[in-house]
C-alpha cells in the first residue's frame, strides 16, 4: 500500500467511524419507551384477556360487573390516550383499545 493509500484509507475509515457516531447519536436520542401506536394490540383470545373476559368494545361485555360507560379509557390501568390504543399495567408491553373493558376494570380517580 502507497503512502498516498494509506491516507486515502485512513479518510474512508474516518468517515466511517464519524457516520457510526452520527447515528449511534441519533438512536440514543429516541426515546426509550415504545410508543403506545408501536405496542401489538391485546387479542381477545389471548390467555390473559380471556381470563380478564377482555373485550375491544365495552359494550359488547357480559360480565356481571360491567357497568355501561365503563371502558378502558376510565380505568386507573390504562395510560393511553381518550381514543384509539394504549398500555394498560394488566398487559405488559401490549396496548387495549380505549373502548375496551375488562373484569378488572377500576375507575380512575378524577
Ligand atoms: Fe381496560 Fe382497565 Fe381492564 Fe386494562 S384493567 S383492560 S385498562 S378495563
Amino acid at each position: 500500500m502507497s503512502g498516498q493509500e494509506k491516507i486515502e484509507s485512513r479518510r474512508r475509515f474516518l468517515k466511517l467511524a464519524a457516520g457510526t457516531a452520527a447515528a449511534a447519536a441519533l438512536v440514543s436520542g429516541l426515546p426509550r419507551v415504545a410508543r403506545a401506536d408501536d405496542l401489538p394490540h391485546v387479542s381477545e383470545a389471548d390467555p390473559t384477556a380471556k381470563a380478564l373476559q377482555y373485550v375491544e368494545d365495552a359494550s359488547k361485555a357480559t360480565a356481571k360487573n360491567y357497568k355501561p360507560g365503563d371502558t378502558c379509557a376510565n380505568c386507573k390501568f390504562y395510560s393511553g390516550a381518550a381514543t384509539g390504543y394504549g398500555p394498560c399495567d394488566l398487559f405488559p408491553g401490549k396496548a387495549v383499545s380505549a373502548k375496551g373493558w375488562c373484569i378488572s376494570h377500576t375507575t380512575k380517580q378524577a
